[in-house]
């Protein structure tokens, strides 16, 4: 997708540290932490909302979560994380392109 950061960042034209990758996602830190761990999960399919879900996108989402499951202790996140979703103008979404937040690293404040 043209103009899109996350897809620019996929295609290697915005050079990123990815610190897992396989042909389905990738991970990167966030450029702005918003917890001592902050981490973005990106699924290599360009799609922004929830509301487009198909069968193919639900089996993406399907995979990022298991693998997010598997890498966790690898991203230090084995002590407990949050998952947050952004959607949309309220949801305070700016990138649209979806993708999963992995907060960690230390206790979370409640909400
Ligand atoms: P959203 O607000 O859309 O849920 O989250 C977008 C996130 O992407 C923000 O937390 C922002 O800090 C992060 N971000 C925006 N541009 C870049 C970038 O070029 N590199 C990285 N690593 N993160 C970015
Ligand atoms: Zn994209």
């Amino acid at each position: 997708m043209e103009n899109c950061i996350f897809c620019k960042i996929i295609g290697g034209e915005i050079p990123s540290p990815r610190l897992y990758e396989d042909d389905k996602m990738i991970v990167i830190r966030d450029i702005e932490p918003k917890a001592k761990l902050h981490y973005l999960c990106i699924p290599k399919t360009h799609f922004a909302l929830l509301d487009e879900m198909d069968e193919e996108k639900s089996e993406i989402l399907k995979y990022c979560f298991e693998k997010i499951a598997q890498i966790k202790d690898s991203l230090g996140l084995q002590d407990g994380y949050r998952i947050i979703i952004n959607q949309g103008e309220n949801g305070g979404q700016t990138v649209h392109h979806l993708h999963i937040h992995l907060l960690g690293g230390e206790v979370l404040g409640g909400f």
